[in-house]
């Protein structure tokens, strides 16, 4: 069987991400990245895979079985995935989760017509943690579903973290608060408010002249991201936040915990613990790309999640593999 030929749009860390799983997916060959900024000026990993203007993609429409979109979230899928949705098979990681159903729905109006399978929100939060909040909830309907985050760096956080005057740089880690997870692991079904369930912790590299105490009070009282939460704010050198603060590690733990009707405490734990939040990322969406384009083989089509496709469909390996060595 013919490998399954993939492309990346947009080579920022998820984009790198994609190209290393690739590297360990004997199944798929990645065929190019494709950017908006000039090709020449975006380093791939491997040198021998073609970098193409993001202009140009639609020429490509018969090269590619699968595009991986590695745009942000933000301010790129919105725009890119419908446009792209319409000319190829597609897996993303739209992430915000408020506005997931509308992205569907655009996903869906552009990838239907065309005859395309679009895989949205793929990934972890969205993505494994959702489909384990399913099973927890489809298995145990009597109880609570909980999901803490972390230790991470967040980005939307850090971001935040960075416009506030007299920063000059820095990061924001989000901790889960242990006491709080062992009381859900102990089946207690606690009632937790905001506060209790995490804390903030930012390290920030100070502005030359800024007032650390100021820095500090206008971080801590930010409302939405932090005013919510106990932060702590600790001021480091820009060698130290260089030193110790480039990786992106991420995680956490969604927790099911129900009764069954005998009154008996049940409890479900799912745990990631990622030393690289884009490298994990991508290594999902790249098995999720095995499941799209088999779908789309299978008549499929339009926009779907994590929470439509069955799990042998992510393996290379066949049913009658998984059935003797899985199952
Ligand atoms: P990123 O590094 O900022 O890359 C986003 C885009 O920015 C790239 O596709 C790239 O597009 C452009 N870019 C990258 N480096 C650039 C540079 N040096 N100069 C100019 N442009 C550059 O973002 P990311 O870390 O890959 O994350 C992408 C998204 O993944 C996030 O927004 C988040 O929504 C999502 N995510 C989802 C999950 C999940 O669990 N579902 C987890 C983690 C992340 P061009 O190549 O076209 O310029």
């Amino acid at each position: 069987q013919r490998k399954i030929r993939i492309g990346i749009a947009g080579y920022g860390n998820l984009g790198k991400g994609v190209e290393m799983a690739i590297a360990q997916s004997p199944d798929m060959e990645l065929v190019g990245v494709f950017s908006r900024r000039n090709p020449a000026d975006v380093q791939l990993l491997d040198s021998n895979i073609p970098v193409h203007a993001q202009n140009d993609i639609a020429q490509f429409r018969d090269q590619i079985d699968v595009l991986i979109l590695c745009g942000g979230s933000k301010n790129d899928l919105p725009e890119q995935g419908p446009a792209l949705a319409a000319m190829f098979n597609i897996v993303d990681s739209f992430d915000t989760h408020a506005t997931i159903p509308e992205y569907h729905a655009a996903m869906d109006s552009a990838a239907k017509p065309a005859g395309y399978t679009a895989m949205i929100s793929v990934g972890w939060d969205p993505g494994l943690f959702s489909l384990n909040r399913l099973y927890g909830e489809a298995i145990l309907p009597v109880g609570a579903t909980y999901t803490f985050w972390g230790k991470g760096l967040s980005q939307g956080h850090s971001d935040a973290v960075r416009r506030v005057p007299g920063v000059k740089a820095g990061v924001q880690y989000t901790l889960p608060a242990e006491a709080a997870i062992e009381r859900v692991r102990n089946g207690e079904l606690p009632e937790l408010a905001t506060r209790e369930k995490h804390k903030r912790e930012c390290y920030v590299v100070l502005a030359d002249g800024a007032d650390a105490k100021e820095v500090e009070q206008n971080i801590v009282s930010m409302p939405h991201y932090f005013a919510d939460y106990d932060t702590t704010v600790n001021f480091i050198s820009e060698q130290e936040l260089r030193r110790d603060h480039a990786a992106m590690p991420h995680g956490g733990v969604v927790i099911r915990s129900g009764t069954s009707d005998a009154g008996t405490t049940q409890v479900m734990e799912y745990t990631l613990k990622l030393g690289s939040n884009p490298e994990f990322t991508a290594a999902v969406l790249v098995a999720y790309a095995r499941a799209t384009w088999r779908l789309n083989q299978s008549g499929v089509i339009g926009a779907q999640t994590v929470l439509d496709v069955a799990p042998g469909l992510l393996s290379p390996k066949s049913g009658a593999e998984l059935r003797k060595e899985l199952l």
